[in-house]
């Protein structure tokens, strides 16, 4: 096929038809079949984003000079959430384009304030000899992994209790003089379970060490269920010893993609955060964060549904979203077969199986052939459910499918060998996870390289099988030979 631009253009009916065709094979959001990926509210909220979007939609975030609305709006939803979660009056920060760029700018700046009062330091040891090391939740957001491999930081990891919150005293002995921070997640992405932001708080400032705390899902979440008169446990600013705070808007938020906040306690850290370079050709350059050209629309979407929600509609979708989550959550509590894991705070958890013959992937596929999405994880094996406001419709359709998946991979326990059950579980156990990184990098390379292939699991099943099989024999190979 001939990948190049058309010679001739299209005409704009047909060009939007095609995009029309285009999400035909797409999950489906709207109705609630995906449990993640999107945080949908309804068509009318969606209808008032992109209105909001397109006062700006042209609009460029880099230069605060020539734009000076967005510049406004940016400050204002920084403090914004910086007042939501108790920053105080010094609290500052910045707009980014989501989750994951707030967390690398977190990890670049603590790493930029580690290697500068550790000056000394690090030329004694001949610069890069030794890296500065952050002590992560194993229920951590992977976006700190990233940031880690980009920034030269390494990752100590510690681990979590049977709540699944991290183990404060396994925290505390991994710091060594080369700790340049400590993380802790309000809530963790994989279980939704907040974790003791008190206790690492308390020891972060006894050992003078900064805690950033991970609030893309809670930041707009977690003071709205604390004002619906439910208590939970400290997470923000409140805790003396948090030092920083990422919050996405568009999570919980319900604002457009794009749109996130890193907070600090004070400009001391923000301006760690900063680039600038005035020796440039192209003019003197200072950038607050990663990005260069930031679209204004996301931006100027987050101030609107801010402005226009007010606390008070927060409240009102916190409520109804959590009486969802109380629902689904009884309801999963009722099957004698399945589990939630840990002590989940907020609208995300996981199920697993704690019934011997039952298999959770088994119980995905059966999900998956009723048109269910949703994200497998591991270690344990479960099912994560990032509740939204849309669910509320499908609560019952949703229960009576698990239990009908339930009840057919009781009946068939061989499901957990066969389809992407028995994929997903090699991959879970296989030890050497080099190898399973070298698979998955084939795959990028497929799906990015000049055919753009799209794994599709119903067709290369058996060729992913075959192959992970004889990775499965490779790696025992590999293990007796080191045991030699
Ligand atoms: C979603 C999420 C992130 C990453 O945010 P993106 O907007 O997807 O980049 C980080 N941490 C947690 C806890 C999250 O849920």
């Amino acid at each position: 096929m001939d990948k190049s631009i058309p010679p001739h253009g299209l005409p704009k009916e047909v060009v939007l038809n095609k995009l029309q065709e285009m999400k035909r094979d797409d999950v489906n959001f709207a109705d609630g079949r995906v449990w993640s990926l999107v945080y949908q509210l309804d068509n009318e909220h969606s209808q008032f984003l992109k209105e909001a979007y397109n006062v700006f939609f042209s609009e460029n975030g880099l230069n605060p000079m020539a734009f000076k609305s967005l510049k406004r709006m940016e400050h204002d939803v920084v403090q914004f959430a910086a007042k939501l979660l108790n920053g105080g009056e010094k609290a500052v920060g910045t707009m980014t384009s989501g989750g994951t760029e707030s967390i690398l700018l977190a990890v670049k700046t603590y790493r930029d304030i580690f290697r500068k009062s550790h000056d000394g330091f690090f030329k004694r040891l001949g610069g890069k000899s030794r890296l500065p090391e952050m002590i992560l939740p194993e229920s951590a957001h992977i976006a700190f992994n990233k940031a880690a491999h980009y920034f030269d930081v390494k990752i100590v990891y510690a681990p979590l209790d049977k709540d699944k919150m991290v183990d404060v005293q396994e925290v505390e002995k991994l710091i060594t003089p080369n700790t340049m921070l400590i993380v802790g997640s309000a809530p963790s992405y994989p279980f939704g379970v907040i974790d003791p932001i008190a206790e690492l708080g308390a020891l972060a400032k006894q050992r003078k060490i900064p805690l950033h705390v991970d609030a893309c899902l809670g930041g707009f979440l977690l003071p709205f269920i604390e004002k619906t008169g439910t208590k939970l446990p400290p997470f923000d600013f409140r805790v003396e010893g948090v030092t920083s705070m990422s919050a996405d808007v568009h999570k919980y938020g319900y604002s457009a993609k794009g749109a996130s906040v890193i907070l600090y306690r004070n400009m001391e850290y923000l301006k760690h955060q900063f680039f600038v370079y005035s020796d440039w050709i192209g003019g003197i350059f200072a950038s607050p964060a990663l990005l260069g050209t930031r679209p204004g629309g996301s931006i100027a979407a987050a101030w609107a549904t801010l402005q226009h929600f007010g606390i008070e509609t927060y409240i009102k979708l916190t409520n109804e979203l959590m009486q969802t989550v109380n629902t689904l959550q009884s309801e999963i509590r009722s099957i004698p077969e399945l589990e939630i894991l840990g002590t989940p705070h907020a609208a995300i958890f996981a199920i697993t199986s704690k019934a011997e013959n039952v298999d959770i992937y088994a119980i995905a596929d059966q999900m998956e052939k009723k048109k269910w999405f949703i994200n497998r994880q591991q270690k344990p094996q479960a099912l994560n459910l990032m509740v939204s406001p849309v669910h509320k419709n499908i609560v019952n359709e949703f229960i009576a499918d698990l239990k009908s998946a339930v009840d057919y991979v009781k009946l068939h326990p061989e499901a957990k060998n066969e389809g992407n059950a028995a994929m997903y579980g090699m991959m879970a156990k296989l030890p050497m996870k080099g190898m399973i990184n070298n698979e998955l990098i084939a795959m990028m390379e497929n799906m990015y390289g000049t055919e753009g292939e799209m794994p599709h699991f119903e067709q290369d099943k058996k060729d992913i099988k075959t192959r992970l099989a004889t990775l499965v024999i490779k790696a025992k190979e590999t293990v007796d030979k080191l045991k030699k």
